[in-house]
């Protein structure tokens, strides 16, 4: 059997919603954008949606409009894709890394610990699916003596008057915080990862939810948005397609990355199925739960706790007092039968370009820790019972192969056989 880590979910209804965008013949953006955006809305709750084609350019627009000048910080979590640092660095800020706590989310003392004067935005990251403690982080940068150091350099951050939120929500469409809400609707600003191997795709994109407060008009804020993210021209391809409508203006220094519509059209069509996707993705998730429960060795990934549940986008699993090495030995036994694995992160201060910039990974002990004993696991809607019990029956053999207790000799570490796994029964 061979089981790949992540397939895409292309069925029928995407495919025909495809079609129907290259028959129209319009393939950038206007209507499936649109449409996709509304989705998206109405599903996360969000106040406005605006679709780009992928999280990191949503971000980089977004830290730009916030203004950052050189120096100004943004903190981030150490453990993350390096997406959410590069974001920070080519809107001309700095990241300030902090550690992460054991639900592998930022540690919000560790938030307090790096916020300074120079502090403009915090880009907290629902790792895995499972939300951030938003109350806790808004509460953090409301209180008095955090807010009165806050010091506004651009019109946007005067108008705000504090740090901004912006979650990094790569992995958390659909995710549930505070028992009703979804998140997008929870932060400042809350950007969705649309890349290929996410719960729902459009190939390459991102939906940047608005959700400022007074006096900002979110509105108003789609709407210079949406210019932004088209080169600062007045007027879309759409409306410059019309008749006499050729002339424009361009208003500032925009970026261009906007969604074309052939994207938009696999999202619509995967968004319309996700609730009974994130199902599915959740039967296989506590199936994993039910049979890892069974091994004092399983550290299982959160997945719901007070009032939270998450988006069940990996299943992150630890393993207890194992090495980096132990863990990588795993992983290529594992491979061996062709069960394709994860590791979500490697935290950015081991990678070479952060390592070169002074980050070093001994700042970050929770996320070095969490990083070593990770294994993902796949977890997709495609996956049969048969491919589950596979999965977890690979991670057991490879457990008992490679944590061979020390003062075991060899031979009788040979005959040590895993328990017996009755979960694996039909
Ligand atoms: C995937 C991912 C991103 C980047 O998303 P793109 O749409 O590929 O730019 C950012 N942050 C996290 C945590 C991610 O997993």
């Amino acid at each position: 059997m061979q089981i790949p880590f992540s397939p895409p979910y292309i069925d029928d209804s995407v495919i025909n919603e495809v079609v129907d965008t290259l028959k129209s013949g319009w393939l950038t953006t206007g209507p499936k954008v649109k449409a996709l955006e509304q989705e998206i809305r109405s599903y996360s709750g969000a106040r406005q949606v605006l679709c780009v084609n992928s999280w990191t350019s949503g971000a980089i627009m977004m830290l730009r409009w916030l203004g950052l000048k050189d120096g100004d910080e943004v903190i981030v979590p150490a453990y993350t894709y390096c997406a959410t640092a590069l974001a920070v660095i080519h809107a001309g800020g700095r990241p300030v890394m902090v550690d992460s706590g054991e639900d592998f989310n930022i540690s919000i003392e560790g938030i307090r610990r790096a916020i300074t004067e120079r502090t403009k935005a915090i880009i907290p990251v629902d790792l895995a699916g499972f939300p951030c403690d938003y109350d806790e982080i808004m509460k953090l940068v409301r209180e008095p003596e955090i807010n009165v150091r806050f010091h506004a350099t651009s019109p946007v951050q005067h108008k705000l008057g504090r740090i901004l939120i912006l979650n990094d929500a790569a992995h958390s469409l659909g995710a549930i915080y505070n028992s009703y809400k979804r998140t997008g609707a929870e932060t400042d600003v809350a950007i969705f990862s649309l890349h290929a191997v996410k719960n729902v795709t459009t190939a390459e994109g991102g939906a940047i939810c608005l959700n400022l407060p007074e006096p900002f008009d979110n509105e108003a804020l789609y709407t210079e948005l949406r210019m932004m993210s088209l080169n600062c021209q007045t007027k879309d391809a759409l409306a410059k397609s019309k008749a006499g409508g050729w002339r424009y203006d361009i208003v500032g220094l925009g970026m261009k990355i906007n969604l074309p519509d052939v994207n938009a059209a696999i999202g619509l069509a995967e968004l319309r199925e996700y609730p009974k996707l994130l199902l599915k993705r959740k039967r296989t998730f506590l199936k994993y739960n039910r049979a890892f429960a069974n091994f004092d060795w399983a550290i299982l990934p959160p997945s719901e706790a007070k009032g939270k549940e998450t988006s069940y986008h990996l299943y992150a699993l630890r393993i207890k007092n194992i090495t980096e090495e132990q863990r990588d030995e795993m992983i290529d036994i594992i491979t061996l039968r062709r069960v394709y694995l994860n590791v979500h992160f490697i935290p950015m201060p081991m990678l070479t370009f952060f390592k070169e910039q002074g980050y070093d990974i001994n700042d970050y002990p929770q996320a070095y820790k969490n990083f070593s004993q990770e294994i993902s696991l796949p977890v997709y809607p495609q996956m049969t019972d048969e491919m589950v019990a596979y999965v977890i029956d690979s991670i057991v053999d490879a457990y008992y192969k490679v944590a061979k207790v020390p003062k075991i000799s060899t031979a009788s570490c040979k005959e040590k056989s895993a328990p017996k796994m009755e979960f694996l029964a039909p």
